[in-house]
């Protein structure tokens, strides 16, 4: 299967060969025609899957058949649930977008920075990746209209329910047209998205692909034994010892992240945070300099490792464990994405050997237990 068998057409085939995709993902094979076809799509995906070239391309492939309009509508609307997921997402459509013979305009509108410049950004948009409630926002004063909108795509829809946004979700639905294409994508398929199935989607088709297995596979996983007060020096024990140049690190809490920053920074490790009290703009510094290696240790919450992108990610270590076994296949699901391997090590602490237990028989799989009180942590 290649991507032209799919039904994209040069342009996109070759700005999709310069992204060194080879061959399309499962989900791209299944989604890609399904919305050339104009169908409702239900996909049961998480992110590595594949899953946002898998609605971006034969949407652009859509407006690359239809001829240039001269007064620009939205006609695209994708909600997401994160500001960092509305700027990737944008990012994956204006790469692509690039290859069209036309110009199509695709602008990222999320809170938590100044609406002002995002109401001039709008203008002569076609295609608009947002967060729910900052697009109201937009709607409201009048700087955008959703009424010409064709297609509605909802990227992460358990999230964006999990994080509350269920009533923003259906403000919007009410402003939209009831003609329309809707292609829903969650990494889980609960009561709440069947709901959003029966009312939003006609006829869908259902992409379920299950490869969390087959991605943890292809984790190397491994654990230590390890008392609390132990915990910080063992981290950069192994960080130092295992030479490791980009590391995505776990921790439960704000006020942890923050510690366990400083604490590396100190000693010569360079660091930093993300999680909901910074502010959008060192959130996406951090991240942006993680990307480029300026960084070797990222700190996350798990509400802001969602969206977190990066290809071959080599490491992930929980700090600590999350609570449900879900969250600890995503963390890991970091690294060995893109079908390249890595590395996920936890630090467990003798009151969190039970529930490790119960991690490992969710998932199905055993995790190899080191103990550390043997490892010399002075002067780490
Ligand atoms: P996503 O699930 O959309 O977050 O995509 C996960 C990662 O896979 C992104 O870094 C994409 O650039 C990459 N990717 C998507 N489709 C392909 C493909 N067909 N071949 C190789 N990499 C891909």
């Amino acid at each position: 299967m290649s991507f032209s068998t799919l039904g994209l057409s040069k342009p996109l085939v070759e700005a999709v060969a310069e992204q060194h995709y080879t061959k399309p993902y499962p989900i791209q094979e299944d989604a890609i025609p399904a919305i050339l076809r104009g169908k409702d799509v239900l996909g049961i995906a998480r992110t590595g899957s594949g899953k946002t070239a898998s609605f971006a391309l034969p949407i652009l492939e859509l407006f690359h058949r239809a001829k240039p309009v001269h007064v620009k509508r939205v006609s695209v609307l994708v909600l997401v649930p994160t500001r960092e997921l509305a700027i990737q997402v944008a990012e994956v459509f204006q790469t692509f977008a690039e290859a069209l013979t036309h110009p199509v305009k695709t602008v990222a509108i999320y809170g938590g920075v100044s609406i002002n410049p995002q109401m001039i950004a709008v203008h002569g948009a076609e295609i608009i990746v947002a967060t729910p409630g900052r697009l109201l926002d937009l709607v409201s004063s009048n700087a955008l209209r959703l009424s010409d909108v064709e297609i509605l795509v909802l990227d992460e829809a358990d999230k964006m329910l999990d994080l509350g946004f269920a009533d923003e979700m259906n403000r919007v639905f009410d402003l939209l047209p009831t003609r329309r294409q809707t292609v829903l994508f969650s990494a889980t398929l609960g009561d709440a998205i069947a709901d959003i199935n029966k009312n939003l989607l006609h006829d869908p088709v259902t992409i379920q692909i299950d490869d969390e297995e087959q991605d943890i596979d292809l984790i190397k996983q491994l654990a230590y034994r390890v008392d609390a007060e132990r915990k910080g020096p063992l981290l950069r024990y192994l960080i130092k010892t295992g030479n490791m140049k980009q590391v995505l690190v776990f921790v439960s809490s704000v006020r942890t992240a923050d510690n366990v920053v400083t604490k590396l920074n100190k000693n010569g490790i360079q660091a930093a945070a993300i999680h909901s009290k910074k502010t959008q703009g060192a959130r996406s510094e951090a991240l942006s300099k993680f990307k480029a290696g300026k960084l070797t240790v990222l700190v996350a919450t798990d509400l802001m490792s969602r969206g977190i992108d990066i290809q071959f990610l080599p490491y992930v270590i929980n700090f600590e464990l999350p609570r449900s076994p879900k969250d600890y296949i995503h963390r890991i699901g970091r690294t060995g994405r893109a079908e390249a391997s890595g590395e996920a090590i936890s630090l467990i602490i003798p009151d969190d050997e039970h529930h490790f237990k119960i991690i490992q028989k969710k998932m199905g799989k055993r995790v190899e237990m080191l103990p550390s009180e043997a490892i010399d942590l002075s002067g780490y």
